[in-house]
């Protein structure tokens, strides 16, 4: 296993990349706020995968930092929690290049910073309606960190399924040239999605949280055994996360590209949901077949 280079300088990365991307290197971004888990793995061993997919060695590399400007002021910013030596030695295992960890938020938000990206239609609803700003945030962030690395390919994990939407949109919307690749939700062996967050939850409240993914599992069961109804289906798992108990933040169904909420689910329409447990608020969702 090999080390990856840290870099800790926004303007030493982009330097960096630009001189691997003038020198012929295919680079493979993956940007993560860290803590990282086999979800995250999952995403940095497919970039490595997707930096040497043209013959030569690619550049694959990732991102670690905690991005104050997608929480809000009553969220986990202060406690998120943090590894970084850790996440190196996993990204090492998973063959990544260089790590971009800004050792000073100001060198990624700069005092005076006034510059926001907001792509409307998808942030709007779901979390954008709970977590207000949060993919304003998310999309600026998202935006630098294609601008400092240029990648040919970025990886998201389908996990937050409307960050993915939201960068999707922004990546056609601005003509940025790069491939954005979702990847599958990695899993818990009892369903639950990983999550850095799961590190908040009690024996007792990781107990109750796998009620998110059973809840999106039955309205998959469901619609196989012809249940069509988006009202029926949503009821249910509401029902089952309430059961947990898990306080309900919302249940919808929508439609994959648009995530406007549809009446009838149809194949590939997605069920999302977020809860509480605890203090802890944690997101799933699945597609129904
Ligand atoms: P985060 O560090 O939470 O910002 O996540 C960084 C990236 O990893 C995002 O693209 C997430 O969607 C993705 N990710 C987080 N959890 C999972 C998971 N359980 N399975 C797949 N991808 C994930």
């Amino acid at each position: 296993m090999k080390t990856p280079e840290l870099i800790t300088e926004p303007a030493a990365w982009q330097a960096r990349c630009a001189a691997a991307r003038d020198g012929g290197a295919r680079i493979a971004l993956v940007p993560t706020m860290g803590y990282l888990h086999a979800g995250h793995l999952s995403l940095l061993r497919e970039a490595r995968r997707r930096a040497d997919v043209a013959g030569g060695p690619g550049l694959a590399v990732a991102s670690i930092f905690v991005n104050p400007t997608q929480f809000g002021p009553t969220e986990d910013l202060s406690r998120y929690p943090r590894d970084l030596d850790g996440d190196l030695r996993k990204c090492g295992e998973a063959g990544i290049d260089w790590v971009l960890a800004p050792s000073d938020p100001r060198s990624m938000f700069a005092p005076g910073h006034e510059t926001w990206v907001d792509v409307s239609g998808v942030s709007q609803g779901l979390c954008g309606a709970s977590r207000p700003g949060h993919f304003r945030g998310v999309a600026t962030v998202v935006t630098k960190l294609f601008n400092l690395t240029r990648p040919h390919v970025a990886l998201f994990g389908e996990k937050d399924f409307q960050q993915l939407a939201v960068i999707r949109a922004m990546v056609r919307d601005l003509a940025f040239g790069l491939e954005v690749l979702g990847m599958p939700i990695v899993r818990e062996p009892d369903g639950l999605a990983l999550s850095s967050r799961n590190a908040y939850l009690s024996a007792d409240e990781r107990a109750r949280a796998v009620a998110l993914s059973r809840s999106v599992r039955e309205a998959q069961e469901a619609t196989a055994r012809g249940e069509r109804d988006a009202a029926a289906l949503r009821a249910r798992a509401r029902a089952r996360l309430e059961a947990a108990p898990a306080r309900v933040d919302y249940v919808e169904i929508v439609h994959p590209e648009t995530l406007r909420p549809v009446d009838v689910a149809a194949p590939g329409s997605v069920m999302l949901v977020a809860a509480y447990v605890g203090a802890t608020r944690l997101i799933d969702n699945g597609r129904l077949p």
